[in-house]
């Protein structure tokens, strides 16, 4: 194997599996003649490729029936203006900024609506998860919005926050399928599939069905009501085909891992790995409040942006790549996302091991 241990934060790492099987298919899938980005959506050969993805979804994440499926574009970026548009009845929402998707999400029902920032970790670079067991929710609000992982941080909700009754609406990009779900406590759960699913380009959304009301904002483009696409089985216009083909297979590949349970045993291991030598390390640390840290974004420094820089290159010429910090907190980041396995991880460590004696 000639490729590299791919750290990005997304587009991210996907199986090797995954991508040889799609190689393979390619030219032509199954008996079709032709590949799947040149079918029609409404083939039957397609028909049976979203079903299944739909339905191997759901029973990797336990997702009753009472939940739609929805498997839409834009990103998870046009999700924090239609999640208003769709539940902001009393245009009030509360939202917890835990970093710059969060905030992102708060500034853009900012538009439809009064959003409350009901708590922040912005006065510490959001290296920790504020306290959430006892917020001033709003009495009238829509909603509590959190992202449960915060991809450029590297924090995470071990626990959710009490909404006090509220619905639970959450951004799980960068946490998706890592771990059991336990869909019931949501109202909506969606996240961008190119972290820890597929290739970008596609959003999963998961809505309780009560909340498909069609009853949106007024001016709510068609292609922004959830009912839209709930009526129409993710088919309204053409979808992403080849993403949600490369999606299924992903599904497939985790269910025959063992499923969730055991991602979550995997990424912890994997995660424990970095942390224990983040932790024992002089020369690198990491950036988060330990109880808080993710799973799938470890950052960390040296202290010295020289260093980190230099820490960065040298990771690249020994085939550890996409290192590099998000540009706005600098320093490194690894993320170790479902398709990282874990000699990934060692050899990272191996690598850090190795720099520090050079670099002490
Ligand atoms: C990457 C990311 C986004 C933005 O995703 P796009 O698909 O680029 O819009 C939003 N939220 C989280 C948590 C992310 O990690």
């Amino acid at each position: 194997m000639s490729k590299v241990y791919n750290f990005s934060a997304g587009p991210a790492t996907l199986p090797e599996e995954v991508l040889k099987e799609a190689q393979m298919e390619l030219l032509e899938y199954g008996g079709s003649g032709m590949s799947v980005m040149e079918m029609s959506h409404r083939s039957g050969s397609f028909k049976k490729i979203i079903d299944e993805a739909e339905a191997d979804f759901r029973e990797l994440a336990g997702i009753p029936e009472h939940y739609k499926v929805l498997f839409l574009q834009g990103g998870a970026s046009l999700q924090f203006a239609m999640i208003p548009m769709n539940l902001m009845k009393n245009r009030v929402a509360d939202y917890i900024v835990t970093g710059q998707w969060a905030k992102k999400a708060y500034q853009e029902a900012a538009k439809y609506g009064k959003a409350n920032k009901i708590a922040s970790s912005e006065d510490k670079t959001f290296s920790y998860i504020p306290d959430c067991s006892d917020l001033q929710i709003s009495k009238d609000a829509d909603y509590v919005y959190i992202c449960e992982n915060n991809t450029i941080y590297g924090t995470k909700f071990h626990k959710l926050p009490d909404t006090k009754g509220k619905l639970l609406v959450s951004d799980v990009s960068s946490c998706f399928l890592s771990e059991p779900i336990d869909i019931e406590k949501y109202g909506i759960m969606y996240g961008g599939v190119q972290k820890n699913i597929g290739p970008a380009g596609m959003v999963i959304a998961v809505v309780r069905e009560d909340l498909i009301t069609g009853d949106v904002l007024e001016g709510t483009p068609t292609m922004m009501n959830y009912k839209t696409h709930a009526d129409a089985g993710s088919m309204y216009n053409t979808p992403n085909t080849y993403c949600i083909y490369m999606c299924g297979k992903v599904f497939k590949w985790l269910k025959k891992m063992g499923g969730l349970e055991v991602m979550k045993a995997r990424n912890e291991e994997k995660a424990k790995i970095l942390y224990d030598f983040l932790d024992a390390s002089s020369l690198f640390q990491g950036t988060v409040v330990k109880e808080d840290r993710s799973l799938m974004n470890v950052p960390f420094i040296t202290g010295n942006e020289e260093l980190d820089a230099k820490f960065v290159k040298e990771a690249a010429a020994a085939g550890l790549v996409n290192l590099k910090g998000h540009r706005s907190v600098g320093g490194m980041r690894a993320s170790i996302y479902n398709a990282m396995p874990k000699a990934g991880v060692e050899a990272l460590v191996a690598f850090m091991t190795q720099f520090e004696k050079e670099n002490r």
